[in-house]
């Protein structure tokens, strides 16, 4: 079953179907503990314990039907100009780096991280997202973002914007199903914010945009989509968006990508996993002897859950970057007004350890070659919520809700029938995967072709959620 998922031109979220529901039964401990600071002194890296002879039970993936890559068959012989320079981080600081920091350098290092350069997306890149399934995601989300905007009640300028947009196809889609509606797409300013060069560039020419005047110093340059005349600006970050406007902002498939840290539960309590560099010059993860700075985040995150949700897990994963980033966008939405919708793969509690590797369709090897497979982890939609409400008092948190409800709810069964009725059966059959790929739950029923072929539904995979400034009531459709 896996084999088969993964040698299609599966979406993403595929490389976790065998999600925490498969893991192996996992020593309980009673009380939760950190590595004690009257730990010895931090050891040169070579002491520092290593996770090979760790228990092999608290491995969470089931990948016996996967392609296997031979173990650490990253061999020294032509390092990249990425690998250098994890070895070099590693090596001038003396010791072992994070997990979070080796994911944050292989995704996003500005010369070489794995999305800087070149577009991953699609059948020819690592792996296919919902806006690339079908015209249909990007429509529905607009309508969320047109109904959120009624709810605001209509504001004349709002700023529109989404984190990591891949190939603009998202906003491109949603743009021309809103394009008809000229009350919301003139209030619009689209702020696109991506780290890739190559991306930006992608999204600059799905979005169709022209040059606009604007020579002023200091101010970011705007161009205008002509798909809906709408003013676009590209930004690295959320921090350089403006601020003092009500704002909307999508994120989808963007959390996902946020660095995580990783704690295993050992002799000495928890500890975080590291990444280091052997004597034969291999990457290998050893565990650290001492408390961390984001065994904080550890700490935070374990109190925000209940004590037995802790007490089952071996590993635990955090991702101080997504709870961060989530007070500074609920503390903007608290102060300008507005919402966002959040859209991932993940679980609505503690993560365990579900970091993996895909290139080319297939999981691969952690440490592998860094910079020519995309990481991503499981989401922790819990965290997500605790982070936006520690935040403001202004806003209110609405699901998880599984993306097949979200998208039905938002009337994506007309949709897809209203397309039906005008294309041809190369479309129709399109749409129909298309369809059954973003809100079915697993083989599509229907499927008469090849079974190796066989759309498979992701519609209970994803999840949806959303945090709106309380004068905006419950957003649609999480009533
Ligand atoms: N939302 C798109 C793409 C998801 S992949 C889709 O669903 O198709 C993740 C996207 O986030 C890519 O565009 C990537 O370049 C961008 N990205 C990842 N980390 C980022 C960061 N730290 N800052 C800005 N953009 C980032």
């Amino acid at each position: 079953m896996l084999r088969k998922l993964l040698f299609q031109q599966t979406p993403k979220a595929y490389r976790f179907l065998s999600t925490q529901s498969t893991l192996p039964l996992l020593n309980k401990c009673s009380a939760f503990s950190y590595c004690s600071s009257s730990q010895p002194e931090i050891p040169p890296s070579n002491s520092v314990e290593q996770l090979q002879d760790q228990p092999k039970n608290t491995i969470s993936i089931d990948r016996s039907g996967l392609y296997n890559p031979p173990e650490h068959s990253h061999e020294p012989s032509s390092d990249s100009e990425l690998v250098k320079h994890l070895k070099d981080i590693i090596k001038f600081r003396g010791g072992p780096i994070s997990v979070a920091e080796y994911m944050e350098e292989v995704l996003t290092n500005p010369k070489a991280g794995f999305y800087i350069n070149r577009d991953v997306f699609g059948a020819e890149g690592d792996f296919i997202t919902s806006p690339e399934v079908s015209q249909m995601f990007g429509e529905m989300v607009g309508v969320w973002a047109m109904c959120l905007w009624e709810q605001m009640g209509q504001p004349k300028r709002v700023n529109l914007v989404e984190l990591g947009p891949g190939r603009g196809t998202l906003m491109a889609d949603l743009l021309h199903g809103a394009s008809k509606f000229k009350n919301f797409t003139e209030s619009l300013h689209i702020h696109m914010v991506e780290c890739s060069p190559a991306l930006q560039k992608l999204q600059h020419q799905r979005l169709k945009c022209m040059d606009e005047d604007s020579t002023a110093e200091g101010v970011d340059k705007r161009f205008r989509s002509t798909l809906a005349e709408t003013p676009v600006t590209w930004h690295a970050t959320l921090d350089q968006v403006p601020t003092g406007l009500p704002t909307i902002i999508i994120a989808h498939e963007f959390y996902d990508a946020l660095p995580v840290h990783q704690f295993q539960r050992g002799s000495r309590g928890w500890c975080e996993k590291m990444i280091d560099v052997t004597e034969d010059s291999l990457f290998r993860f050893v565990l650290s002897p001492q408390p961390t700075p984001a065994t904080l985040y550890l700490m935070k995150r374990c109190k925000w859950a209940v004590p037995e949700e802790v007490e089952k897990l071996n590993q635990i994963e955090v991702c101080p970057k997504a709870m961060d980033l989530t007070y500074t966008l609920a503390k903007r939405i608290g102060v300008d007004g507005g919402g966002a919708l959040i859209i991932d793969y993940g679980l609505n509690g503690v993560v365990s350890d579900s970091l993996q590797a895909i290139q080319k369709h297939k999981f691969v090897n952690i440490l592998d070659n860094p910079g020519s497979a995309d990481l991503s982890a499981y989401v922790d939609f819990a965290s997500i919520k605790h982070s936006a409400e520690e935040a403001s008092d202004d806003v209110s948190v609405h699901g998880p809700i599984t993306q097949s409800q979200f998208l039905g709810s938002l009337g994506i069964n007309f949709r897809v029938e209203a397309l039906l009725q005008n294309c041809t059966d190369e479309q129709a059959e399109s749409l129909r995967t298309g369809y059954w790929r973003l809100v079915g739950d697993g083989e599509a029923p229907f499927w008469d072709g090849p079974a190796e072929q066989a759309p498979i539904g992701m519609g209970t995979r994803y999840m949806a959620m959303s945090i709106v400034n309380k004068k905006q009531g419950i957003p649609i459709p999480f009533q």
